[in-house]
């Protein structure tokens, strides 16, 4: 049986190569779409959005509609309208897999208890080789002592409105998670004038902003005599769309909570 699945946000750069990705996939049937209220892509032709020529499904404005005719609804939108979906989801009893990022950590409890009802994967980042740096990321803080400087470097497109990226705070949450220490307690997300000697065990962040890049993301550990450097560089959001329909498939029928893509690749110890 094909698993149906909806986009919300759906004329977003996202929302369209998800779109794209549930069209050409097997197994999975495109449920339908939708924007915000007042938008201009409402009304529209999904096929036609997509360049495809007329497909008969319309972008609606209605979420509890698109959620009432999917088994898992995709949301890489906005922080609150992710958590409007959250709640409907929940409601509903409907797998959903999130995006989004700019998630603080009151938005995160609210998907947490959304996620007692539902299963719900939540990923700052949906591409294997950026979940892969995760686990290294955890391991090679581990092993070298605090005397090993952590920085982290993201590089996105100019359109990206939050800074540091979600990816570059989960990178900063797996190298924290590897000393045994709470990110919130050692990072310094940004540096301006006369800021004094960097101290020991702090984790860095720099963020740049230009062009198109999909997603750069680069920890280093930096030593006197030595550095080592883990990058990632994304190509092509298909490595998003393509992570977050996998996510949809092993949600669908899951008990509910909330999981992130290393359960989805059985990567957890
Ligand atoms: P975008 O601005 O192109 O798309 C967002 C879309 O959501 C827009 O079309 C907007 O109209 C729509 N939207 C906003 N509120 C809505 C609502 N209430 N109902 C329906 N639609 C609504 O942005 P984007 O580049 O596609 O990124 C979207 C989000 O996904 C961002 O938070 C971004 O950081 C994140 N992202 C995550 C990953 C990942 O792998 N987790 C990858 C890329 C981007």
């Amino acid at each position: 049986m094909s698993i149906r699945i909806g986009i919300v946000g759906c004329a977003g750069r996202m929302g369209q190569m998800l779109m794209k990705e549930v069209l050409d996939g097997q197994g999975v049937t495109l449920s339908g779409g939708t924007e915000r209220d007042g938008g201009a892509a409402a009304g529209q032709d999904i096929g036609e959005l997509l360049g495809r020529g007329k497909l008969g499904l319309t972008i609606g404005t209605d979420a509890r509609a698109l959620f009432l005719a999917s088994d898992a609804v995709i949301d890489f939108t906005a922080p609150a309208a992710t958590l409007a979906h959250a709640k409907l989801a929940a409601e509903l009893g409907k797998a959903l897999i999130v995006g989004t990022t700019g998630i603080d950590a009151a938005h995160e409890a609210e998907l947490r208890a959304a996620a007692a009802k539902t299963s719900i994967v939540y990923a700052p980042n949906f591409s294997v080789g950026v979940n892969l740096l995760l686990n290294l990321v955890e391991k090679v803080a581990s092993i070298l002592d605090p005397s090993y400087d952590i920085e982290i470097v993201e590089m996105h497109h100019h359109h990206k409105v939050d800074a540091p990226s979600g990816t570059a705070l989960g990178l900063g949450r797996a190298a924290a998670a590897g000393r045994q220490v709470s990110l919130d307690d050692v990072a310094v997300r940004q540096r301006d004038g006369i800021v004094g000697p960097r101290k020991t065990g702090e984790i860095g962040f720099a963020t740049l902003r230009g062009g198109d890049v999909v997603g750069d993301h680069t920890v280093m550990f930096a030593a006197e005599g030595e550095r080592i450097e883990l990058t990632h560089k994304a190509q092509s959001r298909a490595v998003f769309s393509k992570g977050a329909v996998r996510a949809a498939r092993w949600a669908v029928g899951r008990q509910p909570g909330l999981y992130d893509m290393s359960d989805v690749l059985g990567l957890k110890a």
